[in-house]
C-alpha cells in the first residue's frame, strides 16, 4: 500500500501488522540525450507498482526521494546534484522518523548509482537505531541476470534505456541514443573527468536498447526482488555457504 494515500490512523493501524517500509530513492539528472531526466525515479516507481500488485498487503511504500548525489553528471543540463553529506543526512532523517513510528525493516529502493556511497553510512546509522535496512540497486544486484538479456549495461545504456522503453516508449528518443565505452582506469577524480567518462551523459551502447529487453528485465528483476523481500520479511538475511 502507498503511504501517501493512508491517513494517520490508517498508517498507525497498518504498522500493527506490517513492519516493512520501502523508500524509493531516485535522482533527477541527465540520462544521455535520449532518456528523461527522471529515469532513476521512473524505473523504481514501475518496479514498485509491479511489486505492490503482488505484495500490497505486506509492505508500505513511502513517497519517493527524487533528488540525489551525482558529481559525475553535474555538468549536464537538468542534473540537480545534492552534496553527498546533505543527501545522506536527509535520507537518514526520513528513516529515523519511520523508525519512530514503529517501522522495523526499511528497504532503500535505489535507482541511481551515485547515491550508493552516501547510502552505506546511512544504513549503518539506521541499523544502530534498531532498524534492519536493505539496499536494492536493481542493475547491480541482478547484473548477471540482466546480462542474459542485454549485451552490456550502462548509465542510460542498453539495460536502463530498455527498461524506460518498456515503461513508456513515448519518453525515449532513440534517434539520440549513443555509444560510449570510455572508463577511468582506476577509482580516480580529476577536473573535467565527467565530460570524458560520461560523454553525452551516457555510458554503454544505448542503440541496442529495445522495449522487449526492458519488459524481460522488469519481469525478471521483479521476481528476484520479491524473493529477496520475502527473505527480508522472514528474517532470512544470512547465507551459509559452508
Ligand atoms: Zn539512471
Amino acid at each position: 500500500m502507498y503511504m501517501l494515500y493512508l491517513n494517520s490512523d490508517q498508517f498507525a493501524e497498518a504498522l500493527e501488522r506490517i513492519d516493512t517500509v520501502v523508500l524509493p530513492i531516485g535522482m533527477t539528472e541527465a540520462h544521455g540525450h535520449h532518456c528523461p531526466l527522471g529515469t532513476d525515479v521512473i524505473i523504481p516507481r514501475r518496479f514498485l507498482e509491479l511489486i505492490e500488485e503482488r505484495m500490497g498487503d505486506e509492505l508500505i511504500i513511502a513517497p519517493e526521494i527524487p533528488y540525489g548525489h551525482s558529481w559525475n553528471l553535474a555538468p549536464y543540463p537538468g542534473t540537480l546534484d545534492i552534496p553527498a553529506n546533505v543527501f545522506g543526512e536527509y535520507v537518514y532523517h526520513v528513516g529515523k522518523n519511520l523508525a519512530k513510528w514503529g517501522v522495523k525493516k526499511l528497504v532503500l529502493f535505489n535507482g541511481h548509482g551515485g547515491n550508493t556511497p552516501a547510502l552505506t553510512p546511512v544504513m549503518e546509522r539506521l541499523a544502530d537505531l534498531g532498524l534492519t535496512v536493505l539496499l536494492i540497486n536493481w542493475w547491480i544486484d541482478y547484473a548477471a541476470e540482466i546480462l542474459t538479456i542485454c549485451e552490456g549495461q550502462g548509465h542510460a545504456g542498453e539495460d536502463e534505456t530498455s527498461v524506460v522503453l518498456a515503461i513508456d516508449e513515448s519518453i525515449v528518443d532513440m534517434s539520440k541514443a549513443r555509444v560510449n565505452w570510455n572508463k577511468a582506469i582506476a577509482n580516480v577524480r580529476f577536473p573535467g573527468m565527467s565530460l570524458k567518462t560520461m560523454e553525452n551523459a551516457q555510458t554503454g551502447d544505448a542503440t541496442l536498447a529495445s522495449k522487449a529487453k526492458g519488459e524481460a528485465i522488469l519481469s525478471l528483476c521483479t521476481e528476484k526482488i520479491i524473493e529477496l523481500l520475502r527473505h527480508l520479511q522472514a528474517g532470512q538475511l544470512i547465507m551459509n555457504k559452508g
